[in-house]
């Protein structure tokens, strides 16, 4: 898959426009003057995988207009965050069939409390603050049965795609299936760095016990 965007080169003026391929390990990008390599950083959702990719081509795709392309990357991305979030378990999560089972699962795992309670709590892990409550706000109203309105936001429409022969959608429905979308990606790996710091902590803790 290859995710378009633009660049500008400040040794030579000239604007590139490239296609990077994500299958490529290194993908950078050398100006045809040959004086800037760019590191490639796509987009606003983070160039370190296949998920937070897969959300930047939706967005260029919510930008060209194409609406059921957006909805069905949304979905993709999400689906592949669970996936990919699994393996990080030894042996890999076993995870339901259904989405909406896969998403409270994998939250649940990375985060006990639940979702909502994730999102009510402004975390401070470091120097990093996760707070989620204005952006849930926004998306959902009330920040109650979150992985319901997720699913209703992105699978919903992508079932309508798949199963219904359905491709007309609306701005609003495809920019409401994207915004859920990196909302649910950004939390989901806000979960994960709580839950890295969690379990730094502990093992901290359990050796502070051994040494008394
Ligand atoms: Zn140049």
């Amino acid at each position: 898959m290859k995710i378009p965007f633009d660049l500008f080169c400040d040794k030579c003026g000239r604007n590139l426009h490239a296609d990077l391929d994500i299958a490529s390990p290194n993908p950078d990008v050398v100006c045809p003057c040959g004086k800037t390599k760019f590191k490639c950083l796509v987009g606003s959702t983070g160039p370190d995988s296949f998920p937070g990719l897969v959300l930047d081509r939706a967005w260029h795709e919510l930008q060209n207009g194409d609406h059921t392309m957006t909805i069905l990357l949304s979905a993709i991305g999400v689906e592949t965050l669970l996936s990919v979030q699994a393996l990080r378990w030894t042996p890999p999560l076993d995870l339901p069939k259904d989405v909406l089972p896969r998403i409270s699962k994998i939250c649940r795992e990375l985060y006990p409390m639940g979702i909502e309670n994730f999102i009510g709590r402004e975390h401070q892990v470091s120097r990093l603050v996760f707070d989620f409550r204005g952006d849930a706000l926004r998306l959902f109203g009330h920040p109650r049965a979150i992985a319901r309105k997720i699913y209703d936001a992105i699978f919903e429409p992508r079932n309508a795609i798949v199963h219904s022969g359905k491709f007309t959608f609306s701005q609003g429905e495809a920019t409401k299936a994207w915004n859920v979308a990196v909302f649910f990606y950004r939390m989901v790996r806000a979960m994960g760095t709580w839950k890295d710091y969690q379990v730094d902590h502990e093992s901290l803790d359990s050796l502070f016990r051994k040494v008394e």
